[in-house]
């Protein structure tokens, strides 16, 4: 479970005047539910996102996953527990002179897996993904989908029991924006993850969400179920 108690997040502007990019904001998503943060460009979704893992960090409030105050940490425990949160970029952030399988394993590396588990784990996520026969490729020889599919299973590599995505299909065509959707359902039915995702596609959201928030303006203006793909407000 995420708990967002009251976190808020401001700006300084090159006047050195303050720019509030997150109001204060409470929120409260479940283990193994798909949480759609929705809003025009500008309102906020991706520094309300980037909260959650304290890549920014609050000027006020708390930030609980699973019952871990992540705002009280210092950063070697922060750093541990971020493997419990994968993040995909809407530019897929892949590094494009490692192979497919490489990319995958980068977290397991840096999380300090022994050698011997990391290629099962690997071939394991790439198998999840259907990225298998891609394994020895470079990035620069897949599609925008299947860029994206490499970008989550990295992100699912170290069993996190959340994945935040932001933008994951924006730079994406309808047909492959389809397969990543998919392969994120999968990954949040079969192992129950939470995601929580940013996206200003309301048919995104009508396709892969469990609940929706609107963000203006740093506010968040109200939480809808959705179900069956309608937007209950
Ligand atoms: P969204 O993801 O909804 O497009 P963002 O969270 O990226 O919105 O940004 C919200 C506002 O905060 C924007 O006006 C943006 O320019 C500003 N902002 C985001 N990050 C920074 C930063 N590091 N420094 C200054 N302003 C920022
Ligand atoms: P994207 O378009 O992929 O959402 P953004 O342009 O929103 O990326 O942000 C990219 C990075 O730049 C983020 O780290 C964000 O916090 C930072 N950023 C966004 N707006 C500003 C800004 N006005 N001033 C400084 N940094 C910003």
């Amino acid at each position: 479970m995420i708990i967002l108690d009251n976190i808020s997040k401001k700006y300084q502007n090159r006047d050195k005047s303050w720019f509030t990019a997150v109001e204060p904001t409470h929120l409260t998503i479940e283990q193994g539910e798909i949480f759609g943060l929705m809003g025009y460009s500008g309102a906020g979704k991706s520094t309300l996102l980037r909260l959650i893992n304290l890549l920014e960090r609050p000027d006020t409030g708390k930030v609980l996953i699973d019952k871990q105050d992540l705002t009280a940490m210092n950063e070697a425990q922060l750093r541990q527990a971020r493997q419990q949160i994968g993040m995909v970029f809407q530019q897929f952030n892949l590094l494009s002179n490692r192979t497919v399988a490489e990319n995958v394993a980068f977290p397991l590396e840096i999380a300090g897996w022994q050698p011997e588990k990391i290629a099962p784990r690997v071939a394991e996520c790439l198998e999840i993904v259907g990225l298998t026969e891609r394994a020895g490729h470079y990035p620069a020889q897949l599609s925008g989908g299947q860029k994206q599919r490499v970008g989550i299973a990295r992100a699912l590599a170290p069993n996190p029991s959340v994945i935040l995505a932001d933008e994951p299909t924006s730079a994406l065509d309808p047909i492959t924006t389809r397969s990543v959707l998919a392969c994120l359902k999968e990954i949040n039915e079969r192992f129950n993850v939470t995601i929580v995702m940013v996206t200003h596609e309301m048919s995104v959201i009508r396709k892969l969400c469990h609940r929706t928030a609107l963000l203006h303006q740093g506010k968040l203006l109200e939480v809808a179920e959705v179900k069956d793909g309608v937007i209950l407000a």
